[in-house]
């Protein structure tokens, strides 16, 4: 039995997908714009990817940097890959700001201040996407 909550999931949020692997919203109000890029296949590490595989799916993440970079205009991109929690391959893109709650700290850190509410344009960073992956 898979139990795997990344190969089961539940209420996400798919900006963007292919064959391979998907673009999901996190959410998270602290970090408007944090997404993930999640490969289907149930794979620990990026070296259980072909080569081929592992550079559409870094393109993929490059790829969401860019459009949060147009879209949300943050202070700072994180990408992580932990998957210590959940081992199944995936990135996290995250917009980072110098006054969000866990600046110059990763967010899983202990936050230092509350955040400061802010908004971004869903439609269009979706758009961005689709328009970047298709190219
Ligand atoms: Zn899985």
């Amino acid at each position: 039995v898979n139990d795997c909550t990344l190969c089961n999931p539940a209420n996400e949020a798919v900006l963007w997908y292919d064959n391979r692997c998907r673009i999901t919203e996190v959410n998270n109000n602290d970090y408007p714009g944090y997404c993930r890029v999640i490969w289907h296949a149930h794979v620990r590490e990026m070296s259980d990817l072909s080569v081929d595989d592992r550079r559409h799916l870094y393109f993929v993440v490059e790829t969401v940097e860019e459009a949060l970079r147009r879209v949300v205009r943050p202070d700072k991109i994180n990408l992580a890959s932990l998957g210590n929690q959940v081992p199944h391959l995936h990135w996290h893109v995250i917009p980072r700001f110098a006054n969000d709650p866990h600046f110059p700290d990763p967010i899983w850190a202990t936050p230092h201040r509350q955040a400061v509410p802010r908004s971004f344009d869903r439609m269009t960073l979706q758009r961005e996407l689709v328009r970047r992956l298709a190219e």
